[in-house]
């Protein structure tokens, strides 16, 4: 988290904008990337917009002097009054300062070291729009969170092999890759882990064989459970497992819900960035409903942020409208730091450990853990 993205001024000047629209309005005043078939949904099964909207808050955000600041429900309870440490890059900001997302932002606590290691709690990284942030959270998120000391496995279920070369693999002269645990008997998952130059962080390799899986499982028993079950030996041996899934809603996706315990939703801070995630929803709660009860949405991600344009301020804006907590309050900005650490084949925060974007990574780390999404 930069501090520019913690300036009060500036949140200020999100919410002065605020036009208090109403919820589910199909139209769009301000050219604000709408999603008609999220807002034309009767229903909302998977709970995502139950919690109250920006329109349900008093019209003045301005932290209260008495300290009662309204944490919307469900959300981390955190007494902002007695509060002494602060986000780093918050420092100069305030207790209660408004993070990017237009809310008073919480002081997540520095996890403690774990005793034990597992089960596993498994995420997706899920949006079948290319080019959100998806591979680049799976690193990065997997990277602080195992400098925490959380045992991380990442898994990429892309074929284009983009998290294996980030993490320094190298993808066309792999023997075994997730590609035969799916496809092939006989093969243990073991054998395809590789560790990576970042302590506690390992990561099950893709190359471009995987795109042939989709159509070879098409004819399999119990076709959509075949990632949970290549997972199966190794849930105790990590604390958390990220998925990085292919731009799509395929098979292979599926899979991939089918052996999560919960989603994560990067979502770019650009036009349209709410397009199709009504559909990816959708399949989200089909496959609550049919194949993985437990699947939750962790949280929603909004990346790619320029806290300089206004642009990016209403996109996060109308995100946080139709999803309420369940966007993440970190907000990972735009920098070219993050192309510059996969060509380096690093994490960001061994890359650049001191950039805010690293910071951002780290506390979404934080948030992650402190939400329950991770132990
Ligand atoms: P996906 O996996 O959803 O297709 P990536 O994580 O691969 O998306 O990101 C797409 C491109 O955008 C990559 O080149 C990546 O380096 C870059 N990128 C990702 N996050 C950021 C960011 N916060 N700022 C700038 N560039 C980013
Ligand atoms: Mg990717």
């Amino acid at each position: 988290m930069t501090a520019e993205v913690n300036r009060p001024s500036e949140a200020a000047t999100v919410e002065a904008t605020d036009d208090r629209r109403p919820s589910g309005s199909a139209a769009d005043p301000e050219g604000i990337p709408a999603a008609p078939t999220e807002q034309d949904r009767p229903a909302d099964p998977a709970g995502l917009q139950a919690a109250p909207s920006e329109h349900d808050r008093p019209a003045d955000p301005t932290p209260d002097p008495q300290g009662q600041l309204e944490i919307p429900q469900g959300q981390l309870e955190i007494d902002v009054r007695s509060r002494e440490a602060h986000l780093p890059g918050t420092e100069k900001v305030g207790i209660g300062a408004l993070g990017a997302t237009g809310r008073p932002m919480p002081d997540f606590p520095e996890p403690q070291p774990l005793a034990s290691h597992g089960p596993a709690r498994v995420i997706a990284m899920c949006n079948q729009k290319g080019g959100v942030g998806k591979t680049t959270t799976t690193i990065n998120l997997g990277a602080a969170l195992a400098e925490v000391g959380r045992k991380v496995l990442v898994v990429d279920f892309d074929p284009q092999g983009a998290l294996s070369v980030g993490l320094g693999i190298r993808v066309n002269e792999l023997d075994v890759t997730i590609y035969n645990l799916l496809v092939e008997r006989g093969h243990d998952i073991h054998e395809v882990i590789q560790s990576t130059a970042t302590e506690n962080l390992d990561v099950v390799p893709a190359n471009i064989d995987l795109s042939a899986a989709e159509v070879q499982l098409v004819g399999e028993v119990a076709r959509e459970q075949i990632l949970a079950r290549v997972l199966r030996p190794v849930l105790d041996d990590y604390d958390v497992i990220l998925i990085d899934c292919q731009p799509s809603l395929g098979l292979l996706t599926v899979n991939a819900l089918t052996a999560a315990h919960g989603v994560l939703i990067p979502l770019e801070c650009e036009f349209f960035a709410m397009r199709g995630v009504a559909l990816l929803i959708e399949t989200i709660d089909k496959i609550t409903d049919r194949l993985n009860p437990r699947l939750q949405v962790d949280g929603i991600l909004a990346t790619m942020y320029d806290s300089r344009t206004l642009h990016s301020r209403e996109v996060v804006r109308s995100v946080v409208d139709h999803f309420g907590d369940k966007v993440f309050h970190t907000v990972i900005s735009r920098t070219v730091k993050f192309p510059d650490a996969t060509l380096a084949a690093e994490p960001i925060t061994t890359y650049a450990s001191t950039h805010g974007a690293a910071t951002a990574y780290r506390q979404l780390a934080r948030e992650l853990i402190a939400r329950g999404g991770a132990a």
